[in-house]
């Protein structure tokens, strides 16, 4: 069972959403002590404050814990971009004008120089240091990993991508959409639904197909009333869903550049469209710690961690967010919980306090927001429909509470 849980990245949990029937699993249950990170007390050689944490990746993981401990120790966040990407929004970025100003917040008003902006491409464990592209070297006495996941755009943008040509490829994806008349998206995970549920609310005349190779959209933790009520409201908007079949032909598609081409599908389906969005296929970042960590990885590429975090067998180094191999379900909320977890355990580990086991959430609220006005809520066994997915959700995909994380204003 956790083996198949291992493999699913993007189903997506509600900021904010009483967590009714949520359980918690000791995650002690499922890794081994680990010698290097074994002690729950250790006897500190530096005060918190006078401790250089470096934190490796500014994303829902890695903003949150800096937003966290900057304040009481010395902090360097290090992110390959300029401004946080509120990924949650990339489907509403993708299909309306504008929207994505709100969904990048530069780092530098929220941290100053306590951050630095660089790809970190190698770590030295012996020296405590991480290195740079550019060949800058930053010393460390706690290192804390967070690199996430990337994939195709819109769902995701490139590493190293900064806020001005994210919005001239966010706003080109718009214009694709605007002039195309039949769009056909790949792949009904959570990403595929919302995005065929924005563009077919606010895009009421063109065609929109979304083509999945399983009868269960979304993902297989969800139940099935969860899935049914997805499905009507697809249904209701309009999105023409392709169940059951398995497109053929991507190498052409992509050579084509995604535009006015035929998807095939492996039951001999044919549509033509006008604009194809892929959306599959999420990969973790593990660039910044491949060499130095290549027999810490699992088989994705993820940092295998033990009960505090901490990357097995390597003192002072941890992992949060969707780089780890933890076995919950990969969402931006449970990111944020490790980055709690993490900051309370750091400051511990620094006042020569017991630091504490982490406990793993088994998410069991799930929310779909398909366009802006309705979509499904899952809280334990209980599903509800449109009103309450777009009061959670659907309405402003929780972008003005990423402002208020990172005390900043949102644009208008
Ligand atoms: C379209 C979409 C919608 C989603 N919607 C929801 C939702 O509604 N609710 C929910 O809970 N979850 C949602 N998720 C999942 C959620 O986005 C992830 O779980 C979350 O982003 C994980 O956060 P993270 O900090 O671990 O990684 P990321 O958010 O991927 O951040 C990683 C950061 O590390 C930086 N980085 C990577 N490598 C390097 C390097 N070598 N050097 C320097 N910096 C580096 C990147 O630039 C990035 O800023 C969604 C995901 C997608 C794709």
């Amino acid at each position: 069972m956790w083996a198949s849980k291992l493999k699913t990245f993007t189903p997506y949990l509600s900021f904010g959403v009483v967590a009714t029937g949520t359980s918690y699993l000791v995650f002690r249950t499922i890794r081994k002590v680990n010698v290097a990170h074994a002690s729950a007390v250790h006897t500190p050689v530096k005060t918190f404050a006078e401790t250089r944490v470096v934190v490796v990746g500014g994303g829902y993981a890695g903003m949150n814990l800096a937003q966290k401990i900057k304040k009481n120790c010395q902090l360097t966040l290090i992110d390959a971009r300029d401004s946080f990407h509120h990924n949650m929004g990339a489907q509403r970025s993708a299909s309306e004008p504008g929207y994505i100003k709100k969904c990048l917040i530069p780092f530098e008003p929220t941290f100053g120089d306590k951050f630095k902006r660089g790809k970190v491409v190698g770590i030295n464990v012996q020296q405590q240091t991480v290195t740079l592209a550019s060949g800058e070297t930053i010393p460390y006495d706690d290192l804390v990993i967070a690199t996430g996941t990337t994939g195709k755009f819109p769902s995701k943008l490139p590493v190293d991508t900064s806020a001005s040509e994210a919005i001239a490829r966010y706003e080109d994806m718009v214009a694709k959409v605007q002039k195309a008349q039949d769009i056909v998206l790949i792949g009904g995970g959570a990403v595929g639904v919302e995005l065929s549920g924005d563009i077919k609310e606010d895009y009421k005349e063109k065609e929109v197909t979304l083509i999945h190779p399983r009868e269960i959209i979304v993902n297989d933790r969800v139940s099935e009333s969860f899935q049914n009520t997805v499905k009507e409201r697809l249904k209701t908007l309009g999105v023409k869903t392709m169940l059951g079949e398995r497109v053929t032909n991507l190498p052409e598609i992509r050579e084509k550049g995604y535009l006015n081409v035929t998807v095939k599908t492996d039951k001999g389906s044919e549509k033509k469209a006008d604009l194809v969005i892929e959306c599959t296929g999420l990969k973790v970042n593990s660039e910044a710690y491949k060499d130095s960590f290549g027999d810490k990885m699992d088989e994705l590429g993820r940092l295998k961690v033990d009960e505090y975090l901490g990357v097995e067998g390597v003192p002072n180094v941890y992992a949060i967010g969707d780089c780890t191999s933890t076995p919950e379900i990969k969402l931006a909320r449970l990111a944020e919980a490790q980055s709690t977890y993490m900051s309370k355990n750091l400051q511990a580990k620094h006042e020569g306090k017991e630091m504490t086991v982490y406990k793993m959430e088994e998410g069991k609220s799930f929310i779909i927001s398909a366009g802006r006005s309705g979509g499904a809520v899952q809280m334990g066994n209980w599903v509800f429909g449109d009103w309450l997915s777009r009061t959670i959700k659907g309405n402003s995909v929780f972008t003005p509470m990423q402002w208020k994380a990172m005390g900043q204003e949102m644009p208008k």
